[in-house]
């Protein structure tokens, strides 16, 4: 038998169908209303490989130098496929599609999800990347099941084993496939409390699917109820987005939510009750406190997943040891507007001795507590919770999606203009960058206080954690009239998520939008993801992106800059063993040189900047890196009007981000350029020859020396004689002493960090109302 049926499965099946698998037939077992399905059991995998005769090349492929990022991405290539390209036998086709049809009258939307098994593996989730796919139907299936079986074989899960001593070949994997449930309104369940234990039931809820509140991209409704007398507290969210099946194509798709829905309770009364029925029996069942997750459809409940909540906080603090795992990707809260930090590391217990841990830059202010979070390059992502510290060497753009649940985030490498600092400051996230140590000092778990000004590291919980905050609220001008300045305040945008909050602070435009960080997050190089998806898609990922800060902003400008990522970059992603090992990436090839050496490539975001000013985007503008002199503008030009846009009719221009393009900047104006931008990132490391991102040599960095000043001063000059804007987007125009030096220059617009806005408004009136006072005098 290649499939095992739910209501045939029990907990001891575990070897069998995995964690996942187990847990389901369990309930099923138990009358629990579980939608039907199936799974391919681990052996049924073990088989496929082993018939057909690639398992000894298999582990002998994956049997690499993990720390050789080439040679470890080579390994994954080549095992998945040798799991995708093997042909599924004749009887084993037949027989999982036949279950298949068995489920809702071989017409279902399934989900199929991986649920890998390992004798010795202390989480075997890390084992294989738990791979899922939703509303798959009968066409792709099987080549949903090989993908599951082939997730055994991502970087990371190889990565891991390998450190962790295990052997490739002692972990197998199952695949569950079960009935999907389009669930109408959907959340997760704590049967008693997730910190104290008391019987304490917490259920939060949101409309559409589940995979909207677990991955945190929804604020979901929050029900706190007494168990003994069923009395509840209810803190209703204002639900802005919702996942659901497109009915055209079957796919999950976000989805914005109804006006009239946004801030209506999701769970009646009558709902909460059946919930907390279900709760207790699940909990009987398993005689310890269950996490579940659940949906209603047509007013039936069901029960997708159960799992013990592994949070209770039985000792004095020190379980934050035990909230890894699955459990610990939610966070949620008690109704009391305070975060119950997963681990115990809440503000209730804890306390701290004063005693700093670890210092560094503090990159992104504010003070946090909670439970450390140590994320290796190629860990699971999913082990950062709701409310926890990642500690790591440096954040890399597939983080985001954690860096948005954490409470704060600490790395060893970096210096003010790394990406953990621009992503955690757009974020609102607090943040210390360049403590060299913080993954090695500090344990997994272990509480701390994050200071993001200080910059330092104190032992245990120093603050009590702040009431909930918006933060699109934080920034918006708390003043009902923003300073009117002549010299426009605007503000830079790094990542897409962050549009919102960017636009609220009131700013004048965007200053700098990084396309990079939308395509580092694709997570292949774009050559691999072109490869894989074809031009169109790589354009319309481009399109999208920038579309949606384009509507934020509209009318407003938009300064979007050409991509600008450096290879050791791109090298982190799919794909990347095919860049250039670069000596010194900073120096290298990066920027305008790269775009004008590979003009079919750079046709593509040209070709994205075209469609959007096509569709009325006339908000948009182009901003060209790197550029050293007038040539290389010239020849860009030349690629843009190759391209179908007019740059006599579009506004455009370059930064000045070289002591080269400072001191060629006339002949630029000549070329035609609009607007000149002081990326004073890269103009202080080139003026000063120091590694913006080396902590080693972070206290020489400064753009605020003389000789990078005297650069800008004199750049502003000589754009003001040929009508050319003058602009800063690197960091340094978040500090009042440059605004107040740019102002005295002349420059014409500056554009701050969002939660920097507020204060650079300020700063600049007042800098122009004593020019002008001056000017009286
Ligand atoms: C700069 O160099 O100042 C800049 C804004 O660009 P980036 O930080 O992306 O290199
Ligand atoms: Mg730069």
């Amino acid at each position: 038998m290649a499939v095992l049926w739910l209501d045939e499965i029990g907990a001891d099946d575990l070897e069998k169908v995995g964690g996942k698998g187990a847990s389901l037939g369990e309930l099923t077992g138990a009358g629990l209303p579980v939608p039907p399905g199936f799974v391919v059991t681990a052996g049924t995998y073990r088989s496929f490989i082993e018939e057909a005769g690639i398992d000894e090349e298999l582990f002998a492929a994956v049997d690499v130098d993990v720390d050789d990022s080439a040679a470890l991405a080579d390994a994954a290539d080549r095992a998945q496929e040798l799991i995708l390209e093997t042909p599924f036998p004749d009887d084993l086709r037949e027989e999982i599609v036949a279950s298949y049809r068995e489920v809702g009258d071989g017409e279902a939307f399934v989900a199929v999800r991986s649920s890998a098994t390992a004798e010795d593996l202390p989480d075997a989730s890390f084992a294989g990347q738990q791979e899922t796919f939703l509303n798959v139907t009968e066409e792709d299936l099987l080549d949903r099941v090989r993908e599951c079986w082939a997730s055994l074989f991502t970087q990371r899960a190889i990565y891991y084993r390998q450190e962790q001593g295990f052997d490739h070949s002692a972990v197998n994997i199952a695949v569950v496939v079960q009935q999907m449930v389009d669930a109408e309104k959907s959340g997760v369940m704590f049967t008693s409390h997730p910190s104290t234990g008391d019987p304490t039931m917490i259920i939060e809820a949101a409309w559409g699917l589940g995979e909207a509140v677990v991955s945190g991209a929804v604020s979901p409704d929050n029900y706190v109820i007494d168990r003994k007398d069923r009395s509840m507290d209810v803190t209703i969210a204002e639900k802005k987005v919702m996942y659901e099946k497109d009915e055209a194509t079957g796919q999950t798709v976000e989805r914005d939510v109804p006006e009239d829905k946004r801030t209506q309770r999701v769970v009646s009364d009558d709902e909460i009750d059946e919930l907390m029925d279900l709760g207790e029996r699940v909990e009987d069942h398993y005689g310890e406190p269950q996490d579940v997750e659940w949906a209603i459809v047509d007013g039936e409940v069901y029960m997708l997943q159960s799992r013990p909540i592994t949070t209770i906080d039985e000792s004095d603090g020190d379980a934050a040891e035990a909230a890894s795992g699955d459990t610990a990707s939610k966070g949620l809260t008690d109704g009391s507007g305070v975060q119950t930090a997963e681990g115990g590391g809440g503000a209730s217990d804890a306390s701290s001795s004063g005693d700093v841990l670890v210092d560094g830059l503090g990159s992104s202010p504010g003070t946090v507590s909670g439970p450390a979070r140590i994320v290796t390059k190629l860990d699971d992502l999913a082990k950062v919770g709701e409310g926890d510290i990642i500690v790591t060497e440096m954040t890399m753009p597939d983080m985001v999606p954690a860096m948005k649940r954490a409470s704060g985030i600490i790395t060893d490498e970096g210096g003010m203009t790394s990406h953990a600092a621009i992503v955690s400051r757009e974020l609102g996230v607090p943040a210390i960058v360049g403590t060299t140590n913080a993954t090695t000092v500090l344990e997994d778990g272990q509480v701390v206080t994050l200071d993001g000004e200080k910059g330092s590291v104190l032992e245990g919980t120093a603050v009590e954690p702040d009431e909930e905050t918006e933060p699109v609220e934080e920034v918006r001008p708390q003043s009902p009239v923003k300073p009117m300045t002549a010299t426009e305040v605007k503000v830079n945008v790094s990542i897409p998520e962050a549009a919102e909050r960017a636009a609220a602070t009131g700013a004048d435009g965007v200053g700098l939008l990084r396309t990079e960080h939308m395509i580092l997050s694709l997570n292949q190089t774009p050559a691999k993801y072109i490869e894989e998806n074809g031009e169109d898609a790589y354009i319309s990922e481009l399109v999208d992106g920038i579309r949606g800060v384009a509507d934020e902003f509209y009318p407003r400008p938009v300064r979007v800059r050409t991509l600008d990522a450096p290879t050791d970059e791109f090298r982190q992603l799919e794909g990347g063993n095919d860049e250039p090992e670069e000596h010194n990436p900073m120096l290298g090839y990066r920027g305008i040189r790269r775009s004008l050496d590979r003009p079919d490539v750079f046709a593509h975001e040209l070709e994205a900047f075209r469609r959007l000013y096509e569709m009325g985007y006339d908000n948009v503008e182009i901003m060209l890196p790197l550029v050293n002199d007038a040539e290389d503008v010239l020849q860009a030009k030349e690629l843009m009007k190759e391209a179908g846009i007019d740059p006599e009719k579009r506004r455009w221009g370059a930064m000045i981000e070289t002591p080269a393009s400072a001191l060629s900047v006339e002949g630029m104006a000549e070329a035609g350029i609009d607007f000149a931008s002081f990326g004073t990132n890269d103009l202080t490391q080139y003026t000063l020859a120091v590694d913006r991102n080396n902590e080693n040599v972070a206290d020489r960095f400064d753009e605020l020396h003389p000789a990078v000043l005297r650069l800008i001063g004199d750049v502003i000059e000589t754009c003001r004689e040929h009508d050319v804007d003058t602009s800063i987007c690197g960091q340094a125009g978040s500090k009042p002493e440059m605004a107040r030096f740019l102002v005295n220059e002349g420059i014409s617009s500056i554009s701050a960090n969002i939660d920097a806005v507020r204060d650079v408004q300020h700063e600049v009136k007042r800098v122009e109302q004593k020019l002008l006072l001056d000017s009286h005098r």
